[in-house]
């Protein structure tokens, strides 16, 4: 990019790296953070940065959180008895921005790096009473499904899964939000 300034060029490589931003959004993105609307380009450059240096792990369900513990988890009034399991933190976003889910999160990523003991204690301690898996249909998320049923099957536990409108394969991400509702409001006992 000879042709244009340096720093202009500069923030436009920078936004291309972004998920989902081509050459073309990248520069119209770039033309106005940079040129047209200042003002907001700083907000948005300040919020970064508060959110690379402010954000951390949940300690209790692996989600994203500001302190040592998310807002979901620390919030009383979410006592319904459900656990969700996600297998990313964003999936927490997603199935909240619903926002008909009223229970707690956990996320596994596989099993392998899963905390069988903080999972066991999280379900002692918030009175669950259903596992939700929400995760999108894969050989790994079936084992996965397999292995937790027979390691927590001495809590007494229901299990479920989200059902319809999730093929198999696709991330939650890529799910509308009414089909990742519906999935959720009509799972299926595993
Ligand atoms: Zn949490």
């Amino acid at each position: 990019m000879k042709s244009y300034p340096h720093h202009f060029a500069k923030l436009v490589e920078s936004l291309e790296k972004l998920p989902s931003i081509g050459r073309k959004s990248a520069m119209r993105l770039a033309y106005f953070l940079a040129y047209e609307d200042k003002f907001s380009a700083l907000q948005i450059a300040h919020s970064i940065e508060t959110c690379v240096q402010e954000l951390r792990t949940c300690e209790s369900c692996n989600g994203i959180s500001e302190g040592h513990y998310c807002e979901i988890c620390l919030d009383e009034n979410r006592d319904n008895g459900e656990l969700c399991i996600v297998a990313n933190p964003r999936d927490i976003f997603l199935i909240e921005e619903g926002g008909e889910f009223n229970g707690k999160y956990f996320v596994i990523k596989d099993i392998e790096t899963l905390n069988l003991k903080a999972l066991e204690q999280k379900i002692i301690q918030e009175k669950i009473v259903e596992v939700i898996f929400a995760l999108s249909p894969s050989l790994g998320s079936d084992s996965l499904i397999l292995f937790l049923e027979d390691k927590l099957t001495h809590l007494g536990l229901q299990f479920s899964k989200i059902a319809q409108g999730v093929p198999t394969g696709v991330s939650l991400e890529n799910i509308d939000q009414l089909s990742l509702l519906r999935a959720l409001q009509s799972r299926i006992k595993v």
